[in-house]
């Protein structure tokens, strides 16, 4: 504390500079939970500690001041969120505990309630977590600060200028969502459609190119609505063709995408990007139009089919994901059938599988035809067993190919063993026959024999 206190504050309760120094030179542990957007989130808070003098350590180590970033997407998110907030409890019961993003914006009195939160943040006022995690310390009582969402449009812009880790970089481009398809509860958690400014996002793509960084991966909570709510006709694709300009960064990705952004022409735009990696997370949820109406998901099985296969024919070597929702309410065994012989027949390269889970507030959770959580499991093994077989047919078409691999880290201690992605995103293991720096390199490996979800890969090349 010493000059800190020393120095004269006004110590008005807006005084950040007071209270952002205020903790100067204690330990932070962070936690994050759900997307990507939230692993972005969880980074740029912690440069904010850092900045002040933090040290950020391991959540499961001792720390002064733990932050939780939650999610809410099923009830599993909810669960696995107190757990980690009694996990901190337990590591130090005298630190302070922040709990932020989506669970916390969606209930806040549930987990202000729970033994130990010292701070309650939603998902628009992360940036100034520093601030309440020490105003608390000063003041000594709870602190709960959630913004009404649904109506605050504005992107916080929660910069990241250091990145943790040098490989990629994930850039959060966008915030909200309105489409308020039927089973989610992100829309009330994360409120309307928000956009990075353009330039903030190309600044950030140049800084990222300066520091060194391989690839980023554009992020958001429904990216397709990118530049829907911001002047000068901005929209996902020119965002992308921006991006593909700045020199340094060798690879673009994009995070899971709604069918709906390719309309006509769209496909043929992106496959003349040059850094664009050919892998496309596009969410289906249902291979049933019936069910899929239910969702609230605008699109239909035969619309979804036409652009897997449009992005096949015009993108070499795509890769296809995506995500899938089993014991939606009604989900007659007929309905599963339709998704799984849908899945079958198109076979994506990797499925992610989710079981119905209610969320309170949204239309489905009042839906009748609740499925039993038994036949969810049933199904969700049917899929997954699916997802196996179709994921190693994806691999197995581009065994003793070449390709270019970006080494992101070492599996062993000993410099030999390395993990890394291709363009299309199949996870590459190598050995060395001596110990190397592999790590943020991207090299020509040879793809050799297909294992449980990954491929081992020999280097070409000796470097
Ligand atoms: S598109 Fe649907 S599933 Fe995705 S965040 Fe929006 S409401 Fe949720």
């Amino acid at each position: 504390m010493n000059s800190i206190n020393e120095k004269k504050f006004d110590l008005t309760l807006d005084n950040k500079e007071f209270f952002n120094a205020y903790g100067r030179n204690k330990k932070v542990g962070m936690s994050t939970l759900g997307c990507r957007v939230n692993q972005y989130e969880t980074e740029a808070m912690a440069e904010k500690f850092i900045q002040e003098g933090y040290d950020i350590v391991n959540f499961e180590d001792y720390a002064d001041v733990y932050v939780v970033n939650t999610c809410t997407v099923t009830n599993m998110g909810d669960k696995k969120s107190r757990q980690m907030i009694h996990r901190a409890r337990k590591k130090n019961n005298s630190a302070v505990i922040a709990v932020v993003g989506c669970y916390s914006q969606i209930a806040p009195d549930k987990v202000s309630e729970i033994e130990g939160v010292d701070v309650v943040l939603g998902t628009r006022n992360k940036g100034d977590v520093v601030y309440w995690v020490s105003r608390v310390s000063y003041e000594g009582k709870k602190i709960v600060r959630v913004n009404d969402v649904l109506k605050n449009k504005t992107f916080e812009d929660l910069k990241i200028d250091e990145y943790q880790k040098r490989t990629r970089a994930f850039l959060k481009i966008q915030d909200g969502c309105n489409r308020f398809c039927s089973y989610c509860a992100i829309p009330f958690a994360r409120g309307a459609v928000c956009s990075k400014s353009p330039d903030k996002i190309i600044e950030e793509v140049e800084k990222l190119s300066h520091n060194n960084f391989k690839e980023i991966i554009l992020s958001g909570i429904h990216i397709a609505s990118y530049g829907t709510d911001i002047d000068g006709d901005w929209n996902l694709l020119r965002i992308l063709q921006e991006i593909d300009k700045v020199k340094g960064i060798d690879r673009v990705r994009i995070g899971s995408i709604d069918p709906q952004f390719f309309t006509e022409g769209v496909i043929e735009k992106m496959s003349k990007l040059e850094k664009l990696c050919p892998h496309f997370h596009l969410s289906l949820q249902s291979g049933c139009d019936e069910t899929l109406k239910r969702m609230n998901r605008r699109y239909t099985t035969s619309e979804y089919e036409k652009i897997v296969y449009e992005i096949r024919s015009a993108i070499e070597n795509a890769s296809i994901t995506t995500d899938i929702i089993v014991g939606f309410p009604g989900e007659t065994e007929e309905e599963f059938n339709k998704t799984y012989d849908f899945l079958n027949r198109i076979a994506l390269s990797k499925m992610h599988v989710f079981k119905y889970s209610r969320r309170s507030g949204t239309k489905a959770a009042d839906m009748p035809g609740q499925v039993d959580g038994k036949i969810k499991d049933e199904r969700s093994s049917k899929i997954l067993e699916l997802d196996k077989k179709l994921e190693k047919k994806f691999m197995n078409k581009f065994l003793g190919y070449n390709m270019d691999v970006l080494y992101e880290q070492e599996i062993d201690n000993d410099g030999t063993y390395f993990e890394g992605y291709t363009p299309n995103y199949i996870k590459v293991v190598t050995r060395c026959e001596k110990a190397l720096d592999l790590e943020g390199k991207i090299l020509c490996t040879q793809l050799e024999s297909t294992k449980d979800g990954y491929i081992e890969g020999k280097l070409k090349k000796f470097i």
